[in-house]
């Protein structure tokens, strides 16, 4: 028998068969046959079931048989324990077989599993402990490094707020300071207002020693700007040598003595101050001024030279009208002084008197006056050297004839027609020098010839028809200076006493002596320690005359006392000529020995107000000899000579000054001279040269110019007889 259990698989109604598939045990056949009548005969009530189209999953057992038609189902149970005990025991033989086979073979296989599951799991454990420690040491690592950039970061903020703390403590330890700064500040201002307070009412005070005292040390307790406060607030309180004034300072002083002095100071600085009259006139202008009348009379002047060449023609015409234009330089001199000169020059072209050839112009005062002009040197503007014009005209006898002196600029005759073009010259002005006349110039000659300074010639022979007279022969006359001789005459009159004194004057930057020397006084008793004794002997020499000392004679003087110093033996270790500025400047520290670094405009207009002694020196003729007597006292010794051993003195009028050291001028050697050079009727003019800056030539013991080479005629005719010839 063999039982099986198994379920409905198909089933056909209609022919009431269907098929079973078994489920214990494996056959060929898994799907058995079967009839519904073998289920109806025993569960009649399953048949109902099995045709139900949806009934449930149908188990049960059941035993098979082989029939013709093939195996099929022969008998059927629906419970284990319906079925018969052979089949029931092969069931349980089936089912043990079964169990002994499979489930044994499965406890091996999970034995096995286990067993290798065993093996296998260290390695596992291993790798993964491996991983687990890389993964830790990399998480560790990484710990790290997090916590070493956080610590990193910490540290710099940490770092920062140190710095930040720092700061505000610094900010508040500052500004703790500053508070306090300006607490101590203000409390010192308070002092100090306080302190000038009660210094300006002492200060109001009878002045006494104690009171002074207690001033000055009030004073000294306080800023110097608040000391100056104090000052000007009492300074209207200040009465001049009272105690208060001894102690004030400089400025206020200065300030009181120029109060006080007012009048005298006033007075001095007027007796040697610039006459308020035109004495210059730019040619530009002037020359505009000429008129056809003047023209002409060039022109006739012209007709009276020899015969000239057509080249030279035009230089000649502008000779005469430059000559012309200081006629009438001079005219508008006079009318200025009130003078009401008359034109005598012109009365030449109508030819009904006689007068112009004696003199030119004709002053209410019965004066006549000749006008010399003389021309600058082409290139130098201040320097020329002859004032000499030929002039044909004198037949009359002139010995009250006044000479007044012109220097005008070298303008071509292209001037004189277009005089707006001579702005772009660049030549100086015209200047009216002043006047001289042959009695002045006699009586200098005579006053200044002495036994040592024998040989002085200003003019040859007064006589002669050609003159050439210096530049510093000529003087303005008394009307220019009616200002001046107001005041001097003035400050005659005003006692030394009420003068300041000479730490005064000193303080207050003033040099009194010009005005005082100029005026004719003599150098008050308690100034005189204050100069040197040379300084004193040349006050002496110069003062003692009763008119105003003119150019001239101040130039004599200088010259002769510097001389007189050169050879003197004795007393002269002081001597420095530059030192006779302080005599004869208000500001005697423009005249210094020129340097190249000066500002010339500048100090160009400062001096034209420093006049020496008051006296107006359009050429600078005065500062220019004291700075050529430096020189040359500086130069006085040398390997070739010794100026001290020189006896005797011979000058020539425009400046060649000549000394020996025997009585009959054998042996002399030339000190200081102007440059006698020529090129065509151009001088050279180069002035001054002088013995030790210049070298004397060893032929004619003249000196050389520096300049163009000249040294004296003889030499030059030796040298070259051709340049005589050369025509400009
Ligand atoms: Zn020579
Ligand atoms: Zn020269």
């Amino acid at each position: 028998m063999s039982i099986n259990y198994g379920k409905i698989h198909k089933y056909n109604t209609a022919r009431g068969f269907g098929f079973v598939k078994r489920r214990l045990g494996a056959s060929r056949q898994d799907h058995i046959f079967f009839h519904i009548k073998k289920i109806r005969q025993k569960y009649a009530e399953l048949v109902h079931k099995i045709e139900s189209r949806f009934s449930p999953e149908i188990n049960f057992w059941y035993t098979t048989e082989s029939t013709e038609k093939g195996e099929q189902i022969s008998d059927v149970w629906l419970q284990a324990d319906e079925l018969p005990l052979q089949a029931r025991e092969e069931v349980i033989d089936y089912i043990i077989k079964f169990w002994l086979n499979n489930v044994t073979f499965a406890l091996y296989i999970l034995e096995e599993r286990d067993r290798l599951f065993l093996e296998r799991d260290p390695r596992i454990q291993e790798q993964k402990e491996k991983e687990a420690t890389r993964k830790q040491r990399r998480e560790q690592l990484e710990e790290l490094q997090r916590r070493e950039i956080q610590e990193a970061f910490q540290r710099v903020e940490a770092k920062q707020q140190q710095l930040e703390a720092e700061r505000q403590a610094e900010q508040q330890r500052l500004e703790a300071e500053r508070q306090a700064e300006q607490q101590r500040l203000e409390a010192e201002r308070e002092r100090i207002r306080s302190t000038l307070d009660e210094l300006i009412s002492l200060a109001q005070l009878p002045n006494s020693d104690k009171l002074i005292n207690k001033i000055k040390f009030g004073l000294s307790s306080i800023p110097v700007e608040v000391q100056d406060r104090f000052w000007y607030r009492i300074s209207s309180k200040i009465t001049y040598g009272t105690s208060l004034y001894e102690i004030a300072p400089t400025s206020i002083r200065t300030s009181i003595v120029h109060k006080k002095f007012n009048d005298v100071l006033d007075c001095m600085r007027k007796c040697i101050s610039l006459p308020d009259f035109r004495y210059f006139w730019r040619p530009e202008e002037f020359y505009g001024y000429l008129r056809e009348e003047d023209w002409k009379l060039a022109q006739e002047w012209l007709e009276g030279q020899l015969p000239l060449t057509n080249e030279r023609r035009p230089f000649v015409e502008a000779k005469m009208l430059s000559a012309r234009a200081a006629e009438k330089v001079v005219f508008f001199f006079f009318r200025s002084l009130d003078q009401w000169p008359k034109d005598i020059a012109i009365k030449q072209l109508s030819h009904n008197s006689e007068d112009w050839k004696s003199h030119d112009l004709l002053l209410k005062n019965g004066y006549r006056i000749d006008v010399k002009n003389s021309r600058t040197s082409r290139n130098q503007r201040n320097y020329y050297v002859e004032h000499c014009i030929p002039r044909f005209k004198y037949t009359t006898e002139r010995k009250d004839v006044i000479i007044a002196g012109v220097l005008s600029p070298y303008i071509r005759l292209e001037g004189f027609v277009n005089p707006k073009e001579i702005k772009h010259y660049n030549v100086g002005p015209i200047i009216f020098l002043g006047i001289t006349s042959r009695d002045k110039i006699t009586n200098l000659q005579e006053i200044f010839t002495t036994d040592q300074f024998r040989d002085i010639e200003i003019i040859k022979n007064p006589d002669e028809e050609f003159h050439v007279v210096p530049p510093w022969i000529f003087d303005y006359p008394k009307e220019f200076y009616k200002e001046q001789t107001f005041y001097r005459k003035w400050l005659k009159n005003i006692p030394f006493s009420d003068y300041p004194s000479w730490e005064e004057f000193k303080e207050l930057g003033i040099n009194p002596l010009p005005a005082i020397i100029a005026t004719g006084l003599s150098i008050p008793l308690a100034w005189q320690n204050s100069l040197l004794p040379w300084q004193l002997g040349f006050c002496e020499k110069i003062t003692p005359s009763s008119n105003r000392i003119s150019l001239p004679r101040l130039y004599l003087t200088i010259l002769t006392h510097f001389l007189r110093m050169l050879s003197s033996r004795e007393g002269n270790d002081t001597y420095q000529p530059l030192m006779y500025a302080l005599l004869l400047y208000s500001n005697p520290n423009l005249i210094k020995v020129p340097n190249a670094h000066d500002d010339k405009v500048e100090q160009e207009i400062e001096r034209k107000n420093n006049l020496p002694l008051g006296i107006v020196d359009p050429l600078s003729i005065i500062d220019n000899l004291v700075i050529s007597l430096q020189i040359v006292w500086e130069h006085r010794i040398s390997n070739d000579w010794d100026l001290s051993q020189f006896q005797v003195f011979s000058f020539k009028g425009l400046g060649w000054l000549v000394g020996s050291t025997d009585k009959s001028f054998q042996s002399r050697k030339t000190i200081l001279a102007y440059c006698g050079g020529k090129d065509g009727d151009v001088s050279c003019g180069n002035t001054p040269l002088l013995i030790g800056k210049h070298e004397t030539c060893v032929n004619c013991g003249r000196l050389i110019c520096d300049k163009c080479g000249f040294c004296s005629e003889s030499c030059r005719n030796n040298k070259n007889d051709t340049e005589n010839e050369k025509i400009i």
